[in-house]
C-alpha cells in the first residue's frame, strides 16, 4: 500500500456537512459525485496531499444509512491507493482478511475501489483504491 488515499465519512445531510467541512478546511469541496451503485453522494474535500470523502446516502438500503442507523455520524473507512488493486486483493486474501467483494469496482473519484470487512481489521473498514 501507498498512502492513505482518504479518510471517509459518513454524514446525513451532505449539504450541511459540505458547510462544516468548507469552514473547518478553508475551502470548499473539489468536488461532487453520486455513485449510484452504492447508494451514495460524495464531495471531496483536499487538505494539502490528503483528502477527506464525505458520503451521504442517497436510499435506505445503502451501507451508509445502515452505518448512521447503527453508529451515527462519524468515520466510517479509510482508503488506501494502490499500485495493482489485483494483486494488492489476493495478497490480503493469503494474510486471512475478509474481502467484501471479489473484483475491484468502479468507485467515486475515478477509481477502482475493493473493501476489506472490518472483522479482520480491528473494527475499521479499509478500502483499496486505484486510479481508474
Ligand atoms: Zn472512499
Amino acid at each position: 500500500m501507498d498512502k492513505i488515499e482518504h479518510i471517509g465519512i459518513a454524514v446525513k445531510d451532505i449539504e450541511a456537512s459540505n458547510e462544516i467541512y468548507t469552514n473547518l478546511l478553508g475551502e470548499g469541496p473539489y468536488k461532487m459525485e453520486e455513485v449510484l451503485t452504492e447508494g451514495v453522494r460524495t464531495s471531496f474535500f483536499k487538505t494539502g496531499p490528503n483528502k477527506i470523502e464525505l458520503l451521504e446516502a442517497t436510499d435506505d438500503a445503502s451501507p451508509i444509512a445502515k452505518f448512521i442507523k447503527k453508529r451515527g455520524e462519524g468515520i466510517h473507512h479509510i482508503a488506501f491507493s494502490v499500485n495493482d488493486i489485483e494483486a494488492e486483493m489476493q495478497r490480503l486474501k493469503n494474510e486471512g482478511f475478509v474481502l467484501l467483494n471479489d473484483k475491484p469496482k468502479k468507485g467515486a473519484d475515478n477509481k477502482w475501489v475493493a473493501f476489506v470487512h472490518p472483522k479482520t481489521t480491528s473494527g475499521v473498514l479499509v478500502e483499496l483504491c486505484q486510479e481508474r
